[in-house]
């Protein structure tokens, strides 16, 4: 692992676009629950629970979807960044970022330091609601408190549409600004570093696809294996928190 972290920190400092593709597994440390880990969402929910067009077919549906995100957001306001997350920033900080994509709706790239203009968040954020039908936006901890005060399902004070949090569900159409600039990120870089995805959610997971297609070096980092473990430059498996923090520290050794 020690090599494996040293080849890294070389491969960002001679790198002149280093694109970071993060999944559920990055805040994990931070006390989010993935979906697929023993003990991820999915032990506990039914995936088709957060289909789009269940949410949209009915009322029933979408209390239930409001019960699921409640508990959900929980963890998410109260989580704070982790050692990799502080990493992603630092290397914005040392101009040795292009850009983060991320999978992740909480926040947290945000909240560790990274410019808004250096995030591509691909399935939306869980740090704020909109109205389905005008668009109109409201603040998350708003709604959860007319939730807390009863209300099952929450809609427009404007137009009476329903309101859901800003993420992307299944079955909903990805936001098409940060899917376009996504890719093109992806195909313009020359190392692309997976930290904490199962790689298994499209079309994200092709992003590494497109970035390797492109010439570039792929790293993964993630506890378990991937489905793209064979064709990337390197693949580390263990905890995102420290092995970021080492990869961060060598980055730092060698510049200083
Ligand atoms: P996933 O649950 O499919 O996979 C997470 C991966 O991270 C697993 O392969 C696991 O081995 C690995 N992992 C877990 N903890 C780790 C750690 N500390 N260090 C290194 N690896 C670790 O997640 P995904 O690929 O991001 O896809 C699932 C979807 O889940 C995404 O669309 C995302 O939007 C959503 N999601 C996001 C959050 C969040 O915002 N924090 C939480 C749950 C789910």
């Amino acid at each position: 692992m020690e090599e494996g972290i040293r080849q890294v920190a070389q491969w960002i400092i001679h790198a002149k676009k280093t694109v970071i593709f993060a999944g559920a597994g990055l805040s994990t440390e931070s006390g989010i629950p993935d979906f697929r880990s023993p003990g991820g969402v999915w032990e506990k929910y039914n995936p088709e629970d957060f289909y789009f067009q269940n949410f949209i077919a009915s009322e029933a549906s979408r209390e239930k979807y409001w019960r699921m995100a409640t508990e959900m957001y929980g963890p998410i306001k109260k989580a704070q960044p982790n050692p990799a997350h502080l990493a992603i920033a630092e290397l914005e900080r040392m101009a040795k970022l292009d850009c983060v994509i991320t999978q992740n709706i909480d926040g947290l790239h945000h909240k560790a330091g990274n410019s808004e203009e250096k995030i591509i968040e691909l399935h939306g954020t869980a740090t704020y609601v909109t109205c389905l039908n005008c668009k109109k936006r409201y603040d998350r901890d708003e709604i959860q408190e007319r939730l807390r005060r009863g209300a099952k399902v929450p809609y427009c004070d404007d137009c009476g549409g329903p309101l859901k949090p800003a993420t992307i569900s299944f079955g909903q159409s990805m936001p098409e600004r940060e899917t376009e600039e996504a890719y093109q990120r992806s195909s313009a870089c020359d190392l692309f570093i997976v930290i904490g995805s199962s790689l298994v959610v499209q079309p994200a997971a092709s992003m590494p696809l497109v970035a390797k297609r492109s010439r570039a070096k792929l790293v993964i980092i993630n506890r378990d294996p991937t489905p793209y473990d064979e064709m990337a430059d390197l693949v580390i498996h263990g905890q995102a928190g420290p092995i970021m923090a080492g990869i961060l520290n060598d980055v730092k050794k060698d510049l200083s």
